[in-house]
């Protein structure tokens, strides 16, 4: 952990973050909340503990993927509930990568919950909390301005890729990745990158031997120990990465 920035004007909160200007204008400082939500917040709680377990997953998660080479918007954890990231213009819209069928998919379609996907899915939905983020298609995002062809095409590209290393890994950790969503967004230089965060919140991990649920679904289903899911995967990563 190194040095605390300056801690500005609150310029965005969120249901799981506040998002904060720093004396660097390329760099915001991100708050992780204990705030749960679901369906749209609907569903509301809070659990102590939470934000510190997500900022702490995604930093270590965010740092793995800069390391194999995925850029992505963060720059540093400072303390137990925050990190610097680049401050970047957020593409309105969210990618989902699945590699099993389930949630909105099998709600959605019909499909056995479970059913292994022969090759990943990726969705992608207009980031609109009014809306309900619908499910769009390539064509939508590109007529209506939210990012062009080479955009869609490159954050593709970055979402397979993020899918093929966060697998691998969670795998040695005894773990199955069954879906995520991701964000991008733009840098001061108009350079694509992956944004927001990675974590139980936006992933969902399946414990390989149990197949318990090990994310926001133990909220959203009423499962019960939701912070206890939330730190067995910080507990796996901090082993295997020696944290
Ligand atoms: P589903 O579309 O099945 O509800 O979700 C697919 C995956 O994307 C899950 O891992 C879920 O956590 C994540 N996801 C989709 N939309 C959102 C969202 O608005 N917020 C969060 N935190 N995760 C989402």
């Amino acid at each position: 952990m190194t040095s605390f920035p300056s801690k500005g004007r609150l310029l965005y909160e969120g249901k799981a973050k506040r998002i904060y200007a720093t004396d660097n204008s390329d760099e915001l400082l991100v708050e992780y909340k204990n705030s749960l939500t679901a369906f749209n917040a609907l569903k509301k709680d809070t659990l102590e503990g939470k934000g510190e377990l997500n900022n702490k997953i995604s930093s270590c998660l965010f740092k793995y993927l800069a390391d194999n080479g995925v850029e992505n918007h963060w720059v540093r954890q400072v303390d137990d509930i925050h990190q610097v990231v680049r401050s970047m213009t957020i593409i309105p819209v969210e990618v989902i990568v699945r590699n099993i069928a389930t949630g909105s998919l099998v709600k959605r379609l019909g499909v056995q919950d479970g059913l292994k996907l022969a090759f990943p899915l990726v969705e992608y939905c207009y980031k609109s909390d009014e809306l309900g983020d619908p499910l769009i298609i390539h064509d939508h995002a590109v007529l209506f301005g939210w990012a062009d062809d080479e955009q869609l095409n490159q954050i593709k590209a970055i979402c397979l890729e993020v899918n093929r290393l966060l697998a691998n890994l969670f795998d040695r950790l005894g773990i199955i990745l069954v879906d995520f969503k991701l964000e991008f967004g733009l840098d001061s230089r108009g350079r694509l990158m992956l944004a927001d965060e990675v974590s139980p919140d936006t992933c969902r991990f399946w414990d390989k031997e149990t197949m318990a649920k090990l994310d926001k679904d133990r909220f959203r289903q009423d499962l019960g120990d939701v912070l206890g899911a939330y730190r067995e995967i910080w507990a796996r990563l901090q082993r295997h990465f020696g944290i």
